[in-house]
């Protein structure tokens, strides 16, 4: 029977590839390539790999320490549909060249370390997730003489996106406020752009399950992927983005999976829905409350326990905590209930089949690092069911509507990355186990956002403070 490796050798022949692209993602979880003619392609490339320059990575090595290893996965082979010259793209693992062992902080390697994790727990041996990635689609303004959006469109008191109203008074059909999920054409005008969208992920092998316009008024859009196991999900997610991007590209658009882009309207979440199975037997249905299994109410346990440290990992930008605030659907309260939106835990109800009964976690947003935010989810739940935590009971309330009073005794979501990034600090023991995370690779991710983004931007006065202190 023919490896993985030999298939991705005959793929090349029998197509007259001409590139391999190696792709691999720095510790924020951006895609970096380079790319390899055939000639130099082979099966000894499967077990050598390629050297590269590991100081240009953001959060990892030293200009004295940089020299790294990318080997390719070759489970991971699609044809690159945004390339001239036929192009297979090929996901890296990264190594450290002198001891030739996986490098702690490749994001790759912590997914992969939780998934044997999970297994070694005896618990379950499979982990499904399903990323619902939302984002916008503006005019890229490098095309377009004329752009609907530019960020000094923003309307920074009254909140209001005026999404080029006034430079385009004739553009009919746009969706009123919050309005935007799910008018038919012509509202709805990016139709053919998400089919396209669609497939292009088919194209390389992702399957997809829905697309449609989102609630912001103005080119918000959803795209949901099939559920896989922790890696594969996390692999699918930096495709997904790739090809939402470059089809973007393609028609003078850009993409940004940028939480909060627009003041007063919906952010762009990335809800996460987990299972855990065993044996092929799915572990979180049961007859407890929303028809979940003990596992899973004890899975809720250590979401709910471990939120506002998991969050730096889920909810990693500045920008993450401007959209989980009230009113937009994203949840600002720690707690769980059936079918609430405005919870940070949702138990879907659309079906009653065991196979779907999962968590969906609302809190995460497309800008996180699919693999550490996934992996610091699963070992967050892990520690809820090996320690039995009690997630309290359910809250089916419309939580914007409830008083201070009434939400005295239930946690709110941290209120900043500065605030979840201290929770890190004083509660990771839990990421720990396994070796999933290291020490230091906690110490290099607050560092790296503390230093880089949480404090230079606590440096830059923000047009807001002209609005309000200019004339002081
Ligand atoms: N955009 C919302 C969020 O920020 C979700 C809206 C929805 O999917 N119903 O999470
Ligand atoms: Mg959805
Ligand atoms: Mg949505
Ligand atoms: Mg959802």
């Amino acid at each position: 029977k023919e490896s993985a490796a030999e298939k991705v050798l005959s793929f090349i022949k029998k197509n007259n590839i001409e590139f391999v692209d190696m792709k691999f993602m720095d510790f924020p979880g951006q895609w970096q390539h380079f790319t390899v003619p055939v000639s130099v392609f082979d099966e000894s490339s499967f077990e050598d790999g390629f050297g590269f320059d590991g100081s240009s990575m953001r959060g990892w090595k030293r200009i004295n320490e940089s020299d790294m290893l990318i080997i390719p996965d070759p489970n991971t082979m699609f044809v690159d549909p945004f390339i001239d010259a036929p192009t297979i793209s090929l996901i890296c693992d990264v190594y450290e060249p002198a001891t030739k062992e996986k490098y702690d902080r490749c994001p790759r390697n912590i997914a992969q370390k939780a998934e044997a994790y999970l297994k070694s727990t005896g618990l379950a041996d499979t982990s499904y997730f399903g990323p619902e990635a939302e984002f916008f689609v503006f005019d890229d303004v490098r095309f377009d003489s004329g752009p609907n959006f530019s960020f000094y469109q923003v309307d920074s008191i009254e909140g209001r996106w005026n999404s080029g109203r006034e430079e385009n008074p004739n553009l009919g059909y746009k969706p009123r406020y919050k309005e935007g999920y799910f008018p038919v054409p012509p509202t709805d005008q990016l139709m053919d752009l998400r089919n396209e969208m669609v497939q292009n992920l088919i194209k390389v092998g992702i399957d997809v399950e829905a697309q449609h316009h989102e609630v912001a008024s103005g080119g918000q859009c959803e795209i949901d992927m099939k559920f896989q196991p922790l890696l594969k999900s996390a692999d699918q997610l930096l495709m997904f983005k790739y090809i939402i991007k470059n089809t973007a590209r393609k028609h003078g658009k850009t993409v940004t999976y940028m939480p909060k882009p627009i003041f007063g309207d919906n952010g762009s979440g990335m809800h996460v829905h987990v299972s855990l199975w065993l044996k092929n037997k799915p572990l979180f249905a049961g007859g407890g409350y929303a028809g979940l299994s003990e596992t899973a109410l004890y899975f809720i346990g250590g979401i709910l326990k471990h939120a506002p440290s998991l969050l730096a990992f889920t909810n990693p930008t500045t920008n993450s905590y401007k959209r989980l605030v009230p009113g937009f659907e994203a949840p600002v309260n720690l707690a769980y209930s059936q079918r609430n939106r405005s919870a940070s835990i949702r138990i879907p109800m659309y079906s009653n089949s065991p196979k779907a009964k999962r968590v969906e976690f609302r809190c995460p947003d497309p800008s996180s690092n699919p693999y550490l935010a996934f992996s610091a989810i699963l070992m967050a739940g892990l520690d809820g069911v090996m320690n039995r935590i009690d997630p309290g009971d359910p809250l089916d309330k419309d939580i914007y509507d409830m008083s201070p009073e009434e939400l005295k005794d239930v946690p709110s979501t941290p209120e900043s990355l500065g605030a979840a990034l201290k929770a890190l600090a004083d509660d990771h023991e839990y990421l720990l186990k396994g070796n999933v995370f290291t020490e230091d690779v906690i110490n290099a991710w607050i560092n790296y956002k503390m230093d880089r983004e949480v404090k230079p931007l606590a440096l830059r006065p923000h047009p807001f403070e002209f609005e309000q202190y200019f004339d002081v």
